[in-house]
């Protein structure tokens, strides 16, 4: 979609501080980190949002959803154990606090994350 940031970043319209990439996904840092280590992860591929992800292509979700564990793996908060842990996000909607219509996964950790979140 031509008016769509994360589109932008894909096509490299748009700069973005890449930290992990496959033929079908792109994960790079927010620029407004919420915790130390904050990466977005994202299809390359255009869906508004994880529902609709799902509804077209389950198997691209699930390698959006392994590239966000392989990304915490990197950043080196999370070993073999599971611990000490990260955070998946992931908002539909703008009651919800989704601000950019391109599904993310945001992945947080490197602190810990209070429960339940705001
Ligand atoms: P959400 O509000 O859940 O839709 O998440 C959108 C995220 O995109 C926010 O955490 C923003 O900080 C982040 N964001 C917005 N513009 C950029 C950008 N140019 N580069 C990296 N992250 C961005
Ligand atoms: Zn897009």
């Amino acid at each position: 979609m031509s008016d769509c940031l994360f589109c932008g970043m894909v096509a490299g319209s748009i700069p973005a501080d890449v930290v992990h990439e496959t033929d079908r996904v792109l994960a790079f840092r927010d620029i407004n980190p919420q915790a130390p280590t904050h990466v977005l992860v994202i299809p390359k591929e255009h869906h508004p949002n994880v529902g609709a992800l799902a509804a077209a292509d389950p198997a691209l979700l699930g390698e959006v959803v392994g590239a966000a564990h392989q990304v915490a793996q990197q950043e080196g908060l999370v070993a073999d154990d599971g611990e000490p842990g990260y955070r998946v996000v992931t908002n539909t909607g703008r009651q919800a606090g989704q601000s950019v219509f391109h599904v993310h996964l945001h992945v947080l950790g490197g602190r810990a994350l209070g429960w339940p979140p705001g």
